[in-house]
């Protein structure tokens, strides 16, 4: 298996992707924070599609943790990361530490209002200027032709829409569809969080959006009720504590206050143990059973 080159300055990456683009070769790039898993896999075999050289990067972002979020036990495994990433067919892992990235008087931040506010916005402030900030600033030092996020960030990849449109960022966004758990649990870093035990409560997240979806298929298109059918799912299990459950508009985020339609996003983050893990569909899509 080719060897990735591992490069850990801004220097170095704008150097060796300037050499890859002489070469003519489109530029995909897939930023993680590592712990990698066939989710973060997905993206990179989608960029490999229509680009030669793809970059990731995996960098555990400081900015966009709070003050009692798990930054500190946030998994690394570098090695296994490295072989996935191979295995994918990336070309180059960019790995910068936290000096490089944000360098002793680096005062500049970026906000966005209105779609930051709610779901997770809410629950964790300040989180997505953490996203952005660093988002903007790894597309800035890698210059790719398209970026590729999950969609089980459903939040987060709108807002990195919004960001580069806004700011006329020149690079297109791809968002791709979220892996899952033969089970049905979305795959995750956190997930390594979680007991056996822990574990096998897991997929009742997902069984909890389908238990919408399926209530939105039957006719039932108040998205009061549909909301109430979800939380009751999780509810069965004291285990759980819902942060959120809810119907949104999926362009807006406006919240359904009466009738939800087809392609609207259901949302939910709740915490299980040590675990805060977040889910997401569109009513009337086609899910797994
Ligand atoms: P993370 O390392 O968790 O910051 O995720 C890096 C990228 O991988 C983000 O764009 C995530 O949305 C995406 N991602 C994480 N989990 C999944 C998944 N289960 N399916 C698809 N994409 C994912």
């Amino acid at each position: 298996m080719a060897s990735i080159p591992i490069i850990r300055t801004v220097a170095e990456l704008r150097a060796v992707v300037a050499e890859r683009r002489g070469k003519g070769e489109r530029i995909g790039f897939v930023p993680t924070m590592g712990a990698l898993h066939a989710g973060h896999g997905s993206l990179v075999t989608a960029a490999r599609r229509e680009h030669a050289c793809v970059v990731a990067s995996i960098f555990v972002n400081p900015l966009q943790f709070g003050p009692n979020e798990d930054l500190a036990r946030y998994p690394r495994t570098p090695e296994a990361d490295l072989q996935l990433l191979a295995e994918h067919g990336c070309a180059i892992l960019f790995m910068p530490e936290v000096a490089e990235m944000y360098p002793s008087g680096a005062i500049t931040r970026l906000h966005q209002s209105g779609l930051t506010e709610v779901l997770c916005g809410r629950s964790r402030p300040g989180h997505f200027d953490g996203v952005l900030t660093v988002v903007l600033k790894l597309l800035l030092q890698t210059q790719p032709d398209t970026a590729f996020f999950g969609r089980k960030d459903f939040q987060q990849a709108l807002v990195i829409r919004r960001m580069v449109r806004d700011l006329d960022v020149p690079v297109e966004i791809v968002t791709c569809p979220i892996h899952r758990e033969a089970d049905g649990l979305a795959m995750s870093s956190r997930n390594r969080y979680l007991s056996a035990d822990e574990r096998s409560v897991a997929p009742g997240l997902f069984v909890a959006l389908r238990a919408v979806n399926a209530a939105f298929l039957r006719g039932e298109h108040r998205a009061s009720s549909l909301v109430g059918y979800g939380r009751a799912v999780l509810a069965r299990e004291a285990r759980w504590t819902l942060d959120y459950l809810e119907v949104r508009d999926p362009e807006t985020l406006q919240e359904r206050s009466a009738e939800a339609r087809a392609g609207d996003l259901v949302a939910v983050a709740a915490k299980l143990g040590p675990a805060r893990l977040i889910d997401n569909l569109l009513l009337g899509e086609n899910v797994p059973a």
